[in-house]
């Protein structure tokens, strides 16, 4: 037994080294990675489900590592907002996102909103919304082609402060996402005191209403909850035709998802932006 103890003690030990060293390398990595442009953003159209038209789109930031490979978000972003590197990686997102969102409208492109993703981090900073204005004032952009999506678990970690920085972002004419909405533990109490635009559910909701007849009574719930609150839902995740029509039977307003696109480049995006029909 103590042999047994013994060997599951040095595996314990080698893998926490394993991924200790690995988040050092990371650290050691991330500043000269910004430098060299390895940080490339990412756009997720969103659709609307009754018309099927293109609404806005997300950016979501991606590391293409020149070892390591293509890297998600998942596996830095954690890390990044424990060593404080999120605000920086933030604010370069946002800056590329409103560079192109100018070059897009200088070419005459018939431009949607793209949302950009605050880090629970960023919710501390308080130059938060002079920082966001400053770079859309560089670019002059109005705050109504870029909406800000601020995680539903970041109201947990600090309602006050979330409250406050969400009251300021929307005296500048900001539209306030809360994202993955109904992942957190008192998302009611959150609606009930922070003045979001629009939930963004979360996809687990989604899985749960195919899953069981309960599960699909709460996104019922959900949608109507919304329509009576006048916000208006993005449902995350909608990776068949069947889930679409669903969502749109409910009454959910946009989607987002592998059934519409994935997540791609800015040219591709820029593409499909140049396709679209004329509303
Ligand atoms: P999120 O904000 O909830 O973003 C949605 C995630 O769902 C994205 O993952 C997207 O690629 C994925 N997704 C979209 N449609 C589908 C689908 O149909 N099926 C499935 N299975 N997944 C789908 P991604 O790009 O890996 O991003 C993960 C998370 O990383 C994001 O979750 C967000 O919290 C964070 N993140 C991404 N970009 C940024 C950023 O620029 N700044 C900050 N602070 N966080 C970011
Ligand atoms: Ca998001
Ligand atoms: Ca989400
Ligand atoms: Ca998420």
């Amino acid at each position: 037994i103590t042999q047994m103890y013994g060997t599951n003690l040095a595996f314990y030990s080698k893998a926490i080294g394993d991924r200790l060293s690995e988040e050092q390398q990371i650290t050691a990595e991330m500043n000269q990675a910004l430098l060299n442009g390895e940080f490339v953003v990412y756009y997720q159209p969103k659709y609307d489900l009754e018309t099927e038209k293109l609404i806005g789109a997300e950016s979501l930031v991606r590391w293409k590592h020149p070892k390591r490979g293509f890297l998600p978000p998942d596996t830095f972003v954690p890390l990044f907002e424990q060593n404080g590197f999120i605000t920086q990686l933030d604010i370069f997102v946002w800056k590329t996102v409103c560079g192109q969102m100018r070059e897009w409208l200088d070419s005459g492109l018939p431009c949607v909103p793209v949302s950009i993703n605050l880090s629970r981090v960023d919710i501390y900073n308080p130059q938060l919304p002079e920082i966001i204005i400053d770079i859309l004032n560089q670019q002059q952009l109005k705050p109504e082609y870029i909406q800000l999506e601020i995680t539903e678990t970041a109201y947990m970690d600090n309602p006050k402060q979330l409250i406050a920085t969400v009251d300021r972002l929307k005296q500048y004419g900001f539209q306030i996402d809360m994202d993955d909405f109904g992942s957190g533990y008192s998302s009611l109490n959150m609606l009930n005191e922070v003045p979001v635009d629009t939930l963004k559910l979360d996809m687990r909701f989604l899985r749960g209403a195919q899953t069981t007849s309960r599960g699909g009574n709460i996104l019922f719930f959900i949608m109507n909850l919304a329509k009576w609150l006048e916000v208006t839902v993005v449902a995350e995740g909608i990776e068949t035709r069947e889930q679409m029509l669903y969502l749109r039977g409910l009454g959910c307003n946009y989607g987002q998802g592998y059934y519409f696109a994935k997540p791609m480049p800015s040219d591709d995006y820029q593409h499909l932006l140049s396709i679209q029909t004329a509303n």
